[in-house]
């Protein structure tokens, strides 16, 4: 039985919102139509205020995973309050809990306690955290976070309802902004978020590490903002990308990115590609001991030596790779500027390394698939018998 208290307000507005948003959003439809500023609004308000979480609650203020602009912050603080999703002292605290308690009985939004109580369930209950700043006192003394709280209502009320009811006026139609930029939105916005703390400890792979239940969903990233790569979040947390390549689906890396264009970011935490294939091949180790743990003590011992050796190798061959990249990148940079007779010198040693970088990627490639072949075959053990014997 959950002993802790039921929060009446969070419980009533979770239960009252999305049934009042659906039938409202109808009714005006069917008597003044839809309007493309209706479209707009919601667009705008989903953006920003989805930014105001992803980019501001949870990467800069929870993780830390990069610094910016007071204005910056009072942004994410307007725009995140009225996506209703709590303030941000007592967010991130939760957060900073989910993190480093992930899946114990303290974690506030534990997945084994259910898909249901992790996505939404929790919230229906007072925390009995109250004012305990323990995780986050450097948010407790942040006085743009003190003041967020202090005026949170009014906050979610002139940004979450009035701001998006004022631009419909412009239009003619101060309710239908009122309902897409407002109350729709926020129920949308809600539960795309939510989806984080239940999908994203429910489906998807776990190529960074095991010892949790967060999971990378590529598909998921394309309706939380980028957030889908969770399992590289809870490996990586202070990485300002979940997305970590540049085809990865990830709006809250791009618009942090361009804060950082415009000089409004700095201190992007990057985690090194060397730390974070160590991860992946850690992962695949301890999955692959797992395996061999069943199989007999000689071939398991054979085993582990030749994944020792693989292992080694590649990290070898990845790091010599990595290197070349960097000293190519650094002959390009300073390719402008030189003296005409130091020139042919210098072009010579910019085609080597050149060279270089597309060799050692080969020999990179090539361990790979060593390392795959490898993993490959220990994981058909016991189907296959005794594949390398
Ligand atoms: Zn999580
Ligand atoms: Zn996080």
């Amino acid at each position: 039985m959950n002993d802790q208290k039921i929060n009446w307000v969070n419980t009533i507005f979770l239960t009252v919102a999305p049934v009042a948003a659906v039938i409202l959003t109808g009714v005006y439809i069917y008597n003044y139509g839809l309007h493309w500023m209706d479209g707009l609004i919601f667009f705008t308000m989903y953006i920003l205020t989805g930014m105001g979480i992803t980019a501001g609650y949870h990467r800069h203020f929870s993780h830390r995973a990069y610094d910016c602009h007071w204005t910056v912050r009072l942004f994410f603080l307007l725009f995140g309050g009225a996506a209703i999703q709590n303030h941000a002292l007592h967010w991130c605290r939760d957060h900073r809990i989910h993190h480093q308690k992930v899946d114990k009985d303290e974690d506030p939004y534990a997945i084994t306690k259910g898909f249901f109580w992790a996505h939404i369930g929790w919230v229906f209950y007072e925390s009995g955290r109250d004012e305990d700043y323990t995780v986050s006192p450097d948010l407790a003394r942040d006085p743009l976070l003190r003041f967020q709280k202090k005026f949170y209502l009014p906050i979610v009320l002139l940004v979450g309802f009035a701001l998006p009811a004022a631009v419909g006026a412009l239009v003619g139609r101060p309710f239908g902004g009122f309902l897409f930029g407002g109350l729709l939105r926020v129920v949308i916005v809600q539960h795309l978020t939510f989806c984080i703390n239940s999908v994203a400890h429910y489906v998807g792979k776990r190529p960074y590490s095991i010892d949790n239940t967060a999971r990378d969903s590529w598909w998921l990233a394309y309706f939380t903002y980028g957030e889908g790569y969770h399992n590289y979040h809870h490996r990586f947390a202070a990485d300002y990308r979940n997305g970590i390549r540049w085809y990865h689906f990830d709006p809250t890396k791009w618009f942090i990115l361009g804060l950082k264009r415009l000089g409004l970011a700095w201190r992007l935490t990057e985690y090194r590609e060397e730390h974070i294939l160590k991860a992946k091949l850690e992962t695949q180790m301890k999955l692959a001991q797992a395996k061999m743990a069943g199989a007999p003590v000689e071939l398991a011992d054979r085993l582990q030596v030749r994944l020792d050796a693989a292992r080694e190798q590649l990290e070898a061959a990845h790091k010599q790779w990595e290197d070349a990249k960097e000293r190519y990148a650094e002959l390009k940079r300073s390719a402008s500027g030189r003296l005409a007779t130091a020139k042919a010198d210098f072009e010579a040693a910019r085609y080597e390394w050149k060279l270089r970088t597309r060799q050692y990627g080969f020999q990179f490639q090539a361990a790979q698939a060593r390392w795959a072949l490898l993993i490959a075959a220990v994981s058909r053990l016991h189907t296959h018998g005794a594949p390398l014997a």
